[in-house]
């Protein structure tokens, strides 16, 4: 057994994209951080083609930017141009496009499109890399204790560390948020969605297209080449059924669903199921404590916001701490903690009540529902202004505008 104590300024417990990024950022502004996480952190040198990709916007990159000055988005990612939702809920009616284009609000592109695993490994390298992170992997955070103005966390393999402060970036099932007692409020919503890479005889112009159905959205979001990853809600027993299917039966259930926009389909990485729920944490700080990304909020996918959020909550933190610092004030004090929640907490509550809303009406199979929604829709394609205003702030939001998110660095 290892009991080797640490002491550091910050402890970062969860070593996903967010406690990665979050670590970096810290510790460019020059803290000394500890991050724990159970899985080895190492670099992947094999990694296989996967539908789990991330669709960020521009302020997320300018997050990811900030935590790694030579990120080379060229190679990892792919722009996204143009957002078209068709409404596909079956019910007689026509399917009635509506697009979104960046050039309409004067972008180049509203974000990208990267593979969640390239993303992670960049990451890795580069927390591997910078020297004032101490890694204690293979091990997870078992409790921790505060002791005046400090934090003494212990992990499972007997380990040590002591900081002014620990931050969850641990998940859905935070070890940090539930020692600080903060209560969370859960709702499975039954159903899954399925992952897979598709390669497309047509192009797909880097335009991204949900398809708003009965059993929840179904999602292309354009990749490198003529290639797609693929992002399905169903009903868990039609999930089920749909992954049990023979190869060409799949491709054959997204061919029909994709109306023929992109051609002739084959599936180009195994299907992969993910079980939807969410999850809203009542509060995002505790005695020496903060939670951030997933620890906070697990939304659905429908519009792809889950990470986009969880990085503007690592941004503002990282921010928050890097600022009390340079005032000389104590890292961990409630009034810096106050801060963060504050700063926080109407960009986190409206996407998790908007998410949930959009989702569960996305879901509804009721014809006054639909037409509720179509209506929208046709609002959208009608109204430039209402239109554009959609795209301002839920494409390309400006909510929580800090210097980071902003692209000003730490
Ligand atoms: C199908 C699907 C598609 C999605 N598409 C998008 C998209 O297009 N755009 C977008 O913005 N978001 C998207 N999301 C959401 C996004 O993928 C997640 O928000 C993101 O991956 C979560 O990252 P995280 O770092 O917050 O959490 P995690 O990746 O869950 O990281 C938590 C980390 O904590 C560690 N941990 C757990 N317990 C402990 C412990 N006790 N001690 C120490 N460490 C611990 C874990 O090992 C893990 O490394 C999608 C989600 C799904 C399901």
């Amino acid at each position: 057994m290892k009991t080797k104590e640490q002491d550091v300024d910050i402890i970062v417990s969860g070593a996903g994209h967010a406690g990665l990024t979050l670590s970096l950022l810290l510790a460019k502004a020059g803290f000394q951080v500890g991050l724990i996480d159970p899985a080895p952190l190492k670099a992947i040198s094999d990694i296989k083609p996967s539908g789990r990709t991330v669709a960020l916007l521009n302020s997320s990159i300018n997050v990811l930017k900030a935590a790694i000055q030579t990120l080379d988005l060229d190679k990892i990612s792919t722009p996204l141009q143009t957002m078209r939702i068709v409404d596909d809920s079956g019910h007689g009616k026509d399917l009635m496009p509506v697009e979104f284009r960046a050039s309409e609000i004067n972008e180049d592109q509203f974000g990208f499109n990267i593979p969640n695993a390239i993303l992670k490994n960049i990451l890795t390298l580069e927390v591997l890399k910078t020297k004032n992170i101490v890694v204690l992997d293979e091990s997870k955070l078992k409790a921790y204790d505060v002791k005046g103005q400090q934090v003494f966390a212990t992990l499972d393999d007997g380990r040590t560390i002591t900081g002014k402060i620990i931050i969850g970036t641990d998940g859905r099932n935070s070890v940090v948020r539930d020692s600080a007692g903060i209560d969370i409020k859960r709702h499975d919503y039954g159903q899954t969605a399925l992952t897979c890479l598709i390669s497309h005889s047509k192009p797909h112009n880097n335009t991204s297209t949900e398809f708003h159905r009965s059993g929840g959205p179904f999602t292309f979001v354009p990749m490198k080449g003529d290639q797609c990853s693929v992002v399905w809600a169903e009903k868990n027993e039609d999930a089920k059924a749909f992954l049990s299917m023979k190869r060409q039966d799949f491709e054959r259930a997204i061919q029909d669903r994709s109306h023929g926009l992109l051609g002739i389909i084959t599936l180009a990485s195994p299907p992969e199921s993910w079980p939807l729920i969410l999850l809203s944490a009542d509060k995002i700080t505790g005695n020496r404590a903060a939670i951030a990304a997933e620890a906070i909020h697990v939304l659905s996918p429908i519009g792809a916001q889950g990470l986009n959020l969880s990085l503007r909550d690592v941004a503002t933190l990282a921010e928050t701490l890097i600022d009390a610092a340079r005032l000389g004030e104590d890292i961990g004090a409630p009034l810096v903690l106050e801060r963060y929640e504050a700063r926080r907490r109407v960009d986190i509550k409206s996407h998790v009540i908007g998410i949930d809303g959009l989702n569960r009406a996305v879901g509804n199979n009721l014809s006054f529902v639909a037409e509720l929604r179509r209506l929208g829709l046709k609002g959208l394609n009608t109204i430039p202004v209402l239109k554009n205003f959609v795209m301002n702030q839920g494409l390309n939001p400006h909510m929580d505008d800090g210097r980071i998110v902003s692209g000003g660095g730490v």
